[in-house]
């Protein structure tokens, strides 16, 4: 009988990439920390990235995206308990990402912990995005739940604290707590004002104000979650309020889970649509300022789906190096055939640029929060609807060119093996949710109002005064633009506004011949297809300091 394998030897396929530490692989990532928070200590991040790359923790991202939630709406009895059940490698890496701190931890933290965060919560996004989405909300949560003190009194100590604690019990009972929110409906998510969901006050409480909510939500990702903030109309406008999904007295919270969604990507996070019928939900902030007081949550969870992309291109790009260094076609290995070298090291360039974009944001982050610095409050500002608008919207396109670096096996999941695919089908999401392309541009031009915006973003391009000629002439030109910005031009002046902010900051702080190299591709020509670097770019830099 024929033996499996017996007709032909296997040879020339990659091996895994697995069992590396991926932040000592990631390098512009260290010269952005080095350079955003020299303060911050490594080790935790190497023990992560380490973490990370294991082959265990590899096989848990691949077992939670393969094993996707499931609704249990009732119980055998048929009585209500709207549980949504998890495979364990999705509460293994809900317990790894807590114990790094990348939920809530740094808030109370001295200065560089935002950026810390920030460089782990990218890397976690490489290995398994689905879990991202409740780490994010409850990290970005403490903001707008500070509006109410006797409820942050309550919940602020579980949210920052590094422990996954998934039983269902009331939330000041808990070792730690995770929160989501609740804002699109139906009829409309960008438009927030359209909410139909309605609050009625019912009483007053120890946490404040309590009003019953009945209404929907379309879209209602983690719905495990301990609470929501949510929205809900009241006679002053839509008002924002903390939704417990267990009560104080332990009963549950009269929060319907319709269904889970049928997604693209994103599959090990539990997206629900939720129906509810006089849920209790307690004031945060002033009636009729719900939105200005969610989007406080909904800016974080924007600087995080900019760290989120830029985390799967890098991952992207380390898959893709990796199976270039050990395949071979027409003779040679594919990372040595030279159009594929300039593909690959154009895919660094660009991971270099997001890198830096996303962790000056970040860095903008924590001064602003811990130093109540003016100045980095204004750029945070700006650099929000940037980071989030340029690197998710590059993603897509990033994540198909390194597939393809891969040939066939890169379109091939294999029961989750191949974690290319799984990396292209998270890619769009970053750029829909917490606000879309259009909606992050149209944020620009209204962060371009605020006071001091103009002359903070030239500062910070003064650095390419002299440096690159094709710069300071785009540069120039931005000055009448950001005067009279048009509508309709809008995703034209985010991309050059973003391109101009990453050529400064590869200016400041990477090798030179990447500063040149990414002015000569992305401002002096347009930024189409990958693989276009001239004559003259040095490709062996771009690609040894890539390397995984
Ligand atoms: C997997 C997943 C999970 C999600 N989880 C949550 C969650 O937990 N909580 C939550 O509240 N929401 C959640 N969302 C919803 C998400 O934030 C919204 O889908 C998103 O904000 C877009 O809103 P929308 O779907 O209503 O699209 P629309 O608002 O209808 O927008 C459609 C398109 O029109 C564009 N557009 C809108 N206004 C304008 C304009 N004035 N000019 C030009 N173009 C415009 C948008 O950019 C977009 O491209 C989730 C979405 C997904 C896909």
């Amino acid at each position: 009988m024929t033996q499996p394998q017996s007709t032909h030897e296997v040879f020339n396929q990659s091996s895994e990439l697995a069992d590396v530490d991926l932040f000592a692989g990631h390098r512009p990532l260290q010269e952005a920390l080095q350079a955003m928070a020299p303060e911050v200590d490594l080790a935790p991040l190497h023990a992560l990235g380490r973490e990370l790359g294991s082959a265990e923790v590899q096989a848990q991202a691949r077992l939670a995206n393969r094993h996707p939630p499931r609704l249990r709406a009732y119980d055998r009895g048929g009585r209500r308990i709207d549980e949504v059940e998890f495979h364990p490698a999705y509460h293994a890496l809900m317990a790894c990402a807590a114990a790094h701190g990348l939920q809530a931890a740094p808030w109370g933290r001295p200065a560089g912990a935002h950026v810390a965060r920030a460089a782990g919560f990218l890397l976690f996004n490489g290995t398994e995005a689905g879990v991202m989405c409740p780490v994010s909300m409850s990290y970005a949560v403490t903001p707008a739940l500070r509006a109410s003190a006797s409820l942050y009194a309550d919940w602020g100590p579980g949210l920052t604290a590094p422990v996954y604690d998934p039983r269902p019990l009331p939330g000041p009972q808990k070792n730690g707590l995770t929160m989501g929110m609740g804002m699109t409906e139906k009829q409309g998510g960008s438009d927030l004002r359209a909410n139909t969901s309605r609050a009625a006050f019912d009483q007053d409480t120890p946490w404040g104000r309590c009003y019953r909510l009945t209404g929907h939500k379309w879209f209602f990702s983690a719905p495990m979650s301990d609470a929501h903030l949510m929205l809900a109309q009241t006679a002053a406008g839509p008002t924002c309020f903390f939704v417990p999904r267990l009560l104080p007295d332990g009963t549950r919270n009269a929060l319907r889970i319709q269904r889970l969604k049928d997604k693209l990507g994103n599959h090990a996070n539990a997206s629900s649509e939720i129906e509810f019928d006089g849920a209790a939900g307690w004031l945060v902030g002033e009636e009729g300022r719900g939105i200005a007081q969610i989007l406080e949550m909904g800016t974080l969870t924007r600087l995080d789906c900019a760290l989120g992309s830029a985390g799967l291109m890098r991952q992207a790009l380390a898959l893709a190096l990796h199976h270039c260094a050990q395949r071979s076609a027409f003779g040679k290995k594919l990372i040595e055939q030279p159009l594929m070298r300039n593909v690959l090291a154009d895919l660094a360039l660009e991971v270099e640029g997001a890198t830096a974009l996303v962790m000056r944001l970040a860095r903008a982050v924590d001064r602003s929060e811990h130093a109540g610095d003016a100045r980095e409050a204004v750029l945070r500002r700006l650099l929000t609807p940037i980071g989030k608008f340029w690197v998710c919207k590059r993603g897509s396109h990033f994540a198909q060119e390194a597939m393809e670096c891969l040939g066939g096996n890169g379109y091939v999941e294999d029961d989750g093996h191949g974690p290319m695919a799984r990396l292209y089908r998270e890619m769009p999401l970053n750029s829909i949710w917490e606000g879309a392309g259009n909606v992050m541009a149209l944020d620009l031009l209204r962060a371009l109002r605020s006071a001091g915006v103009a002359e903070v973003l030239r500062d910070e391009l003064e650095c390419l005064r002299g440096a690159h000629r094709g710069a300071e002439r785009l540069a120039a030109g931005l000055t009448e633009r950001l005067a009279a910005p048009q509508e309709s031009q809008a995703r034209r002046l985010a991309r050059d506004v973003a391109l101009l902010l990453q050529a400064a900051l590869l200016r400041r702080q990477a090798p030179e011949a990447v500063f040149s190299a990414f002015c000569a591709t992305r401002i002096d020509a347009g930024a189409d297809v990958f693989g276009q670097l001239p004559e003259d770019c040095d490709v062996e830099l771009l690609l040894a300091r890539a390397m995984p």
